[in-house]
């Protein structure tokens, strides 16, 4: 493994921009599946074919969400897929005081404040959208008694965002209109992941997110908040989502099956199939390893450009 320092990353300047540095970044609610092995193998290539360097962190700020064990199943399944990361993993929850810090400024700048609605209260607002998606700004301008329990919300932006993803075109999002104000402190005393996020990619200096699809309605608040905070905005690329035979996106809830260590070659050999490269016959029975170093430099991203939906083979 190459060594890697966190939160040094080579600034760049307009001659020489800075190195490409991924990331993968795992919640340990579950072990991997197909979808979100793909996800690594993806962000694994662009940074490989970048000469770049590949970060894995471990998105653990929600404990009550969390599995016993999972963070460390979840790394022996990258070792077993031969997915190996530059530097340290960083875990999110060695960096808590590090978020609370991030969220005081916004809240000194004016741009955060204290909110105190209930889930019901949302939901049962006329403005909150479909099933209470989208948070009305009941708090924005009457804050809540200072001994209420409350969370912290960041003011969404008067203008549009434009989000310039590699994979998905171009995109202007009215945050205010779709989901309101977010949450970037929750009401239980932790760090939302939206601030956890932004705070993350710019202290490990990533400089492309290349993630599900499934998260993209996240980076409009992202840059946002990258904004507010004069953070360097990195490059975006989101994914196709995966999807079974029904046509439901693969995860925990759909009983996607995690991949285990016999099943790895075959399940990397599937992802870069999805990825536009089917494996060559002749290399049948191929390792891991094998098979990430052949696809080196072989995928033709533009085939996933604009794709929002892949079936799983
Ligand atoms: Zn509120």
């Amino acid at each position: 493994m190459a060594s890697a320092t966190t939160a040094t990353a080579d600034p760049g300047n307009a001659d020489h921009p800075p190195r490409y540095r991924g990331r993968f970044a795992p919640s340990p609610t579950g072990l991997l599946h197909l979808g979100s092995l793909f996800a690594a193998v993806a962000s694994f290539l662009r940074a490989r074919e970048q000469c770049g360097e590949w970060l894995v962190r471990i998105e653990d700020i929600d404990p009550p969400r969390e599995i016993a064990g999972a963070s460390d199943a979840i790394l022996r399944q990258l070792e077993q897929a031969a997915l190996h990361w530059d530097g340290p993993v960083l875990r999110q929850s060695e960096h808590r005081e590090r978020y609370r810090d991030t969220a005081a400024r916004l809240q000194q700048q004016g741009s955060a404040y204290r909110c105190s609605c209930s889930r019901r209260q949302i939901a049962s607002h006329p403005d909150s959208g479909p099933n209470g998606t989208r948070y009305p700004g009941t708090c924005r301008d009457r804050p809540p008694p200072a001994a209420a329990r409350a969370a912290l919300r960041v003011r969404s932006p008067a203008a549009a965002v434009i989000i310039d993803d590699a994979l998905q075109g171009t995109a202007s999002v009215d945050i205010d209109a779709t989901t309101g104000d977010v949450v970037i402190w929750r009401k239980e005393d932790l760090p939302a992941y939206h601030l956890a996020v932004v705070a993350d990619d710019a202290w490990q200096g990533i400089t492309e997110v290349v993630r599900g699809l499934d998260l993209f309605s996240a980076t409009a608040p992202h840059i946002h908040l990258q904004h507010l905070l004069a953070l360097p905005v990195p490059g975006y690329a989101h994914l196709p989502v995966l999807v079974n035979a029904q046509g439901e996106k693969l995860s925990k809830q759909t009983h996607a099956a995690p991949v285990v260590a016999q099943e790895m070659s075959a399940a990397i050999g599937r992802c870069l199939s999805l990825l536009g490269w089917p494996v060559p016959g002749e290399m049948a029975g191929a390792r891991p390893s094998e098979l990430l170093s052949a696809a080196h430099g072989q995928i033709d991203w533009t085939k996933l450009h604009g794709r929002t939906q892949l079936t799983q083979p």
